[in-house]
C-alpha cells in the first residue's frame, strides 16, 4: 500500500469543483473545495431549485455533488443526511483562489478544520461576504505567505502566486513522504502578472515533482477569440475613441485586473469609469495589497465614480459609495462623460439610462459556452431593443491548449493528471504520463 496518494474528488472531466484529497500515512490534506460549473450539477439544482439551508450537504449527497468524507463536514451542514457527523478528519484546507468553483462550498467544512488562504484571499472573500449573499462560514483561518512552507503532519505545502483573472491566486507544491505532487489551481500565462505563472513552474521543475494536476479549461477544441489583457486596453480604446455617447461594458465582479484595464481606457478618453457599490467595496478592501496607484480606488483615485442604481433600501455597507454616486438622469444627460460599467443583473437600469441607439456594450467576459444560453439570449434582446452595438472583448483566466502542453513539457512530470477539464484527452500529445484521473480513485503520488 503506497504511503502518499492523491484522490480527486471533484474537477474530473468537467471545469470547476477541484477537489484534491492528499494522505500521507495519519495526514490528510485538502485542496479546494466548491461546486463544479458542470452539467450534472444543474441536473439536479438549477436557479431557485437550491439545496436547503437547512442540511445543504444532505441535499447535496444525495445526488453524489459532494464527497462522501467522514470527519470534513459540520454537524449544521450534515443536519439529518445519512452520513453521521463525525470529529474532523482532514487536517487542512488549501484554497487556491476566492472563485466560487474553488471556494464555494467552504461554509459546509467543520469549523475546526483549519482553512489556510493567502492574504489576498482572505481579504477577497471577505469583501465579498460583506458585500453579497455568498458566505463562506466560520473557521480556524491561517494566512500563508509567498514561498513559505507550511507543515500539517508529514506533509509540506508551498504556496506560489500564479496569474489567473482574480488577483491572489496560487499553485502548490506538495511534499509527502514518499513524492512531491504539484497543483496548479487555475492559472494563465498571458496577464499582468505572467511572470508570477513563469516562476511557479520553475519551481516545479527545479523540484522534479512525481506528480503534476494541471487544469485544462482551455484544452482541447478553443474556438473563441482570446486577447491579451493589453489586446482588450487597445479594443476598448477604439471603442471609445469612435463614440460620443455614453459607453458601456461588463466584466466579471472580481477581475480586478479588467476593471483597471477599463479605468486606465476611461482615463485616455476622458471620461470617468462608473462602477457599482459593490465593485467599489472590492476595489477599496483590495488596493491595500497593490503596490500605490495599481488598481483604482474609490474615493482617492480621479475619474472613479459610482453609480447609484435605483432600489428600495440600501445596504450599511454600500451607504459610504452612495454619497455622491451618479444617478441615471446625471449618465443619462452627459453620456459622453462615461464608461458605465453595467452587470447583466442591473440591466434593468438601462430602461432609465436611455443610452442613445448605436452606443457601444463591451462584453468584456467570456463567450457562452453555448448556443442555446438563455442569459446570453436574454442579453442580446436587451441590446437589441435599446440598439446598443456590442463588441466582445475579453482575456481568459486561463492558459491555452498549446501553452498548457508546453507547460506541462518544462516541467518534466513523471505523471501528469488533468483536471479542471472536459477534454483531458488534449494532454495525450504529453506521451505516456497522462493519467486522466477517475473520480474518487487514490493514485499514488510516487508513480
Ligand atoms: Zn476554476
Amino acid at each position: 500500500m503506497p504511503r502518499a496518494t492523491v484522490t480527486f474528488l471533484g474537477g474530473v472531466q468537467e471545469i470547476g469543483g477541484n477537489k484534491l484529497l492528499v494522505e500521507d500515512g495519519p495526514d490528510r490534506v485538502l485542496f479546494d473545495f466548491g461546486p463544479s460549473f458542470s452539467p450534472e450539477f444543474e441536473e439536479y439544482y438549477v436557479e431557485y431549485l437550491k439545496p436547503r439551508s437547512t442540511n445543504p450537504v444532505k441535499d447535496l449527497l444525495e445526488f453524489g455533488l459532494v464527497p462522501r468524507i467522514p470527519g470534513l463536514y459540520s454537524r449544521e451542514a450534515l443536519g439529518d443526511a445519512d452520513l453521521a457527523y463525525t470529529p474532523p478528519e482532514i487536517h487542512g484546507v488549501f484554497v487556491s483562489h476566492a472563485h466560487m468553483d474553488h471556494a464555494g462550498y467552504l461554509r459546509y467544512l467543520d469549523p475546526e478544520i483549519p482553512v489556510h488562504v493567502g492574504h489576498g484571499t482572505k481579504t477577497l472573500l471577505d469583501a465579498i461576504a460583506a458585500s453579497t449573499t455568498m458566505k463562506y462560514g466560520d473557521h480556524r483561518w491561517t494566512i500563508f505567505e509567498d514561498g513559505h512552507p507550511i507543515r500539517i503532519g508529514g506533509i509540506e505545502v508551498v504556496p506560489y502566486p500564479v496569474d489567473h483573472s482574480i488577483p491572489f491566486a496560487y499553485g502548490f507544491l506538495v511534499r509527502t513522504s514518499a513524492g512531491t505532487l504539484a497543483y496548479t489551481g487555475d492559472f494563465r500565462h498571458h496577464g499582468p502578472r505572467a511572470a508570477d505563472t513563469h516562476r511557479f513552474f520553475e519551481a516545479v521543475a527545479r523540484e522534479e515533482v512525481d506528480a503534476l494536476a494541471i487544469e485544462g479549461t482551455r484544452a482541447g477544441p478553443d474556438p473563441r477569440h482570446n486577447f491579451t489583457e493589453e489586446g482588450v486596453r487597445e479594443g476598448v480604446d477604439r471603442v471609445l475613441a469612435g463614440h460620443r455617447d455614453l459607453a458601456l461594458a461588463c466584466t466579471y465582479p472580481r477581475d480586478v485586473d479588467r476593471l483597471t484595464t477599463l479605468y486606465r481606457a476611461a482615463q485616455a478618453a476622458d471620461r470617468e469609469l462608473v462602477v457599482s457599490a459593490r465593485t467599489a467595496h472590492l476595489l477599496a478592501q483590495v488596493a491595500a495589497r497593490f503596490p500605490t496607484g495599481a488598481v483604482p480606488v474609490p474615493g482617492s483615485s480621479p475619474g472613479l465614480a459610482v453609480y447609484d442604481r435605483r432600489k428600495k433600501r440600501s445596504s450599511v455597507w454600500e451607504r459610504p459609495y452612495l454619497e455622491g454616486a451618479l444617478t441615471a438622469e446625471e449618465v443619462r444627460d452627459h453620456g459622453r462623460k462615461y464608461l458605465l460599467a453595467l452587470d447583466f443583473a442591473h440591466f434593468a437600469e438601462l430602461i432609465d439610462l436611455r443610452p442613445a441607439r448605436g452606443s457601444p456594450f463591451v462584453h468584456s467576459m467570456s463567450e457562452p459556452f453555448s448556443e442555446e444560453d438563455v442569459s446570453d439570449h436574454v442579453l442580446h434582446n436587451w441590446l437589441d431593443h435599446f440598439g446598443l452595438v456590442f463588441h466582445q472583448m475579453h482575456a481568459s483566466g486561463h492558459a491555452s491548449g498549446p501553452e498548457l502542453l508546453e507547460l506541462v513539457r518544462s516541467t518534466g512530470a513523471r505523471q501528469v493528471f488533468p483536471i479542471h477539464t472536459e477534454h483531458p484527452e488534449a494532454f495525450g500529445p504529453i506521451g505516456a504520463s497522462v493519467r486522466s484521473p477517475e473520480r474518487a480513485r487514490p493514485y499514488p503520488i510516487a508513480p
